[in-house]
């Protein structure tokens, strides 16, 4: 079973997604195409112990040097060290302008296997192969690439997009609940801003004792990843709706840096974030029932009591982040379910107010 979804960008690469249970097929399919012996394979350190014959056994066939760089789990590999690392390897073993370079992983591998692709000799061909459920639908898609400095995440990389990308469930047969649960938050988010039934349809996986059966979510991961690509493919820069994507996300980076990035994932983080998000659109005149997103709040097993600082001082980290301009707090907001706008905040009393709801339902 395999489907796929077209993707075009303005700049001149159109690519695939092709979407399914064990696409070892399809892959040996679109390699077939490629001239070069050798390829690189960055690969998260967990799928090569438990996985490694899956995408070898396709790969080595076709490319007979296949050179394997084992990525280190964790954010951290999102950084200059491991950065460098790969790039030695990379230049190392020998590499030409045609050498494809395969991205196996979580979003962080992606993203860093990403940035290599892009900078080593101005940009060789990369294909994602995301393994857990957030980078299927949500990192694997839009061509953001990169690594973190020490100043903030994400703050060194580039828009470099693939040249196609494999999402084959077979690999989520062993992703760990919590992992199911922070890609969930992704997905919840494609509901909230633009198909509401995508709610009903989780909550039928969870009715069905579905949960984490990759193959059930085969239609949810690909009706995700349909309508990131789409509102990426009107924005592909970032400079109006892809700020659509944010929802939840103003709040969830302060729950993150309260959390001192390690007490809350970023999952539960937008789960968070949603649901304040929802309680200050329904005080500016939106109809969203909070319930909603409340009935999977059992799934995340979340408390926020360590944060600590003032529903003020949340206001005032807020204004910190990055994607701020002029200290001017920017909201995505619902008027009602999939209807999504950009809200700039002028009075922040409101914001403080969202923030004590927010905090209590998670006491
Ligand atoms: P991750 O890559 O760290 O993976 C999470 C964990 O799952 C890791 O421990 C990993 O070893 C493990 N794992 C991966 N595949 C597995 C599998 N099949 N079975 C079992 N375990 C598996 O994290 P993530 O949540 O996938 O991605 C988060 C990263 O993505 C962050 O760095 C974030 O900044 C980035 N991101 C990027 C974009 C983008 O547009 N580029 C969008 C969203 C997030
Ligand atoms: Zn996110």
């Amino acid at each position: 079973m395999s489907d796929k979804i077209f993707v075009q960008t303005s700049t001149e690469k159109n690519y695939n997604l092709h979407f399914g249970y064990d696409l070892s097929e399809v892959l040996k399919e679109y390699i077939s195409s490629y001239s070069a012996k050798k390829a690189f394979v960055l690969v998260d350190a967990f799928v090569l112990k438990n996985h490694r014959a899956h995408f070898e056994k396709v790969l080595k066939k076709k490319f007979p040097e296949l050179q394997i760089f084992e990525v280190p789990r964790g954010e951290k590999a999102k950084s200059f060290e491991i950065y460098n690392k790969a790039v030695d390897f990379v230049l190392g073993k020998g590499v030409e302008r045609a050498t494809p370079l395969f991205a196996i992983g979580g979003g962080v591998t992606g993203d860093l296997a990403g940035f290599v692709a892009a900078t080593v000799l101005r940009g060789i061909p990369l294909i994602h192969i995301p393994t857990t459920l957030l980078a299927m639908v949500d990192s694997s898609i839009g061509g953001k690439t990169g690594i973190n400095h020490s100043v903030g995440k994400n703050l060194i990389g580039s828009f470099y997009q693939p040249d196609a990308v494999f999402a084959d469930v077979k690999y989520l047969e062993t992703l760990p609940q919590e992992e199911w649960v922070n890609g969930l938050s992704e997905v919840l988010k494609y509901g909230m801003i633009h198909s509401p039934e995508i709610l009903e349809q989780i909550n039928t996986l969870i009715d069905d004792e579905s949960f984490t059966d990759g193959k059930a979510w085969l239609s949810l991961i690909r009706q995700s990843a349909q309508i990131k690509t789409d509102i990426v493919a009107e924005d592909v820069l970032e400079a109006g709706k892809r700020a659509f994507l944010n929802f939840g996300h103003t709040f969830a980076h302060v729950i993150e840096k309260e959390g001192n990035f390690s007490e809350y994932s970023h999952g539960e983080a937008v789960y968070a974030g949603m649901i304040a998000a929802v309680y200050a659109s329904n005080k500016l005149g939106g109809r969203i029932e909070l319930s909603n997103l409340l009935q999977f709040k059992s799934l995340y097993d979340l408390s926020l009591d360590t944060i600590l600082v003032s529903p003020a001082e949340l206001v005032e980290g807020m204004k910190a982040d990055k994607k701020v301009k002029d200290e001017q707090i920017q909201l995505i907001l619902l008027k009602e379910p999939g209807s999504p706008y950009l809200y700039k905040v002028l009075e922040t009393e409101f914001v403080e107010q969202t923030w004590e709801h927010t905090l209590k339902i998670f006491r």
